[in-house]
């Protein structure tokens, strides 16, 4: 039996709406263990006093600089604040999540037995950076808590100036319109980089992201420091059945409405059934005897709208495979930056295609490690030494698909784009 609970008006409030409350996840294990007691009692204080009572320090596990998050109270002296001492060490391990999130739940119970036993029980799935969060170990405990985690499978992510815990979207084992092996991918970089991530020794972190299509479910653009995102380079498929399916379900108001004008290039339109262009850029599906949609593929910039509206009846093309790019991050100096392209299109099928997107992410975490400022992200080392530089580091070709909004980019002249077409085209025939 665990000793009495501190006094938590505030906390208490929480539990009062319409969702689960982890202030009652907190309260239930404080039922065994004195040190959620205080846990609890200490984040009462923080609300009531409006400051944070955590402070780092050194804990790792043997072998490894980082992945544990060291926590440790400063309200266990007399400080004129309450004091919590049995909530004085309450450390959280990072530990990689297997890639696109898939766990069974037998293991998800064995995660829980171990944690049960070492730690708080208390585990965030996940944190932001995509970390399982096991929270809330002593420091005596966290290496036994590794130990047993470890013995099921599962490895520390990063912590510090390292390469971090990566993510990947639940892919094609769940989505349809996956465009690559995101978990395959995920796997072989950052089993290529685990020495970089147990042992920090970057400027800075680096984190890679995997999303299999551009609806881009991991955030990527924003938060990669490099995004590998599913696209392709043909013509976005039809099935007249389900377009069909889904315009005698919502008509032609909504299919005007709700896909036609929202494409932002004004690829798609609908078209009298008979009078449907041909071309090697056209794809066109029929949604009733007399109309038809007609997208001209030159145009589309794989925004995923209408495909995500007409699922089925629009698919992604055939010719699949990843966009690469560099440099998201959330805000830090110079404000939010989004991932800037520097592969338009690169397939990711073979082994030797995945070797390919290692050996570029190694020449990037190279020439970032020598060249970023401590505490300097890749997207901010690229804005203080110019794109052009970087892209001649890496040994990339400027392309006007790194150029953003090249259509209305004075310096991006498009005469010949459409001969350039033409004789792809033609030779595609061929
Ligand atoms: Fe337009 Fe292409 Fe987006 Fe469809 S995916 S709405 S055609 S830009």
């Amino acid at each position: 039996m665990a000793k009495p609970m501190h006094p938590t008006p505030m906390l208490d409030t929480l539990e009062t709406g319409p969702w689960p409350s982890f202030v009652s996840g907190l309260k239930r294990l404080a039922q065994d263990k004195d040190y959620v007691v205080d846990v609890l009692g200490q984040l009462e204080t923080s609300y009531r006093t409006r400051k944070g009572y955590w402070k780092g320090g050194t804990v790792g596990v043997f072998g490894y600089g980082g992945g544990v998050i060291p926590r440790f109270t400063e309200l266990k002296d007399d400080s004129g604040q309450p004091v919590f001492k049995d909530a004085a060490e309450f450390h959280t391990l990072r530990v990689m999540p297997p890639p696109g999130m898939h766990y069974s739940t037998d293991i998800l119970r064995k995660l829980c037995d171990a944690w049960e036993q070492h730690g708080s029980g208390l585990i965030a799935f996940h944190g932001q950076s995509g970390d399982i969060m096991f929270q809330g170990a002593t420091s005596e405990n966290v290496q036994k808590a590794f130990d047993a985690i470890n013995a099921l499978g599962f490895d520390l992510g990063g912590a510090g100036p390292a390469v971090r815990t990566s993510m990947s979207c639940v892919g094609a084992a769940r989505c349809e319109q996956s465009c690559f092996d995101e978990a395959r991918a995920h796997r072989t970089v950052i089993n290529s980089f685990l020495d970089d991530i147990h042992r920090p020794s970057l400027p800075y972190k680096f984190k890679f992201k995997f999303s299999g299509c551009p609806n881009d479910c991991m955030n990527s653009i924003q938060r990669a420091d490099m995004a590998v995102i599913g696209t392709w380079r043909d013509n976005i498929q039809t099935d007249e059945t389900l377009a069909r399916r889904y315009f005698a379900k919502h008509g032609m108001t909504e299919l005007v409405n709700n896909v036609v004008v929202r494409c932002p290039t004004k690829a798609i339109q609908v078209v009298d059934a008979k009078q449907v262009k041909a071309g090697p850029t056209i794809s066109s599906v029929k949604v009733d005897d007399t109309h038809a949609l007609q997208i001209d593929n030159r145009d589309c910039v794989r925004c995923m709208h209408c495909i995500n509206v007409i699922t089925g009846g629009l698919a992604p093309g055939k010719d699949k495979g990843a966009t690469i790019l560099v440099g998201g991050k959330r805000t830090l100096k110079i404000g939010d930056l989004m991932g800037t392209v520097v592969v338009p299109f690169m397939k990711l099928e073979t082994e030797q295609d995945r070797e390919k997107l290692v050996e570029l992410a190694q020449k990037i975490i190279d020439f970032f490690a020598e060249n970023a400022l401590e505490h300097e992200r890749t997207g901010e080392m690229i804005e203080r030494i110019g794109l052009v530089n970087f892209l001649d580091a890496m040994g990339i070709d400027a392309d006007p698909n790194m150029v953003s909004c090249p259509r209305t980019n004075p310096y991006v002249r498009t005469d010949g784009w459409d001969d350039e077409v033409a004789r792809i085209a033609a030779k595609k025939v061929a």
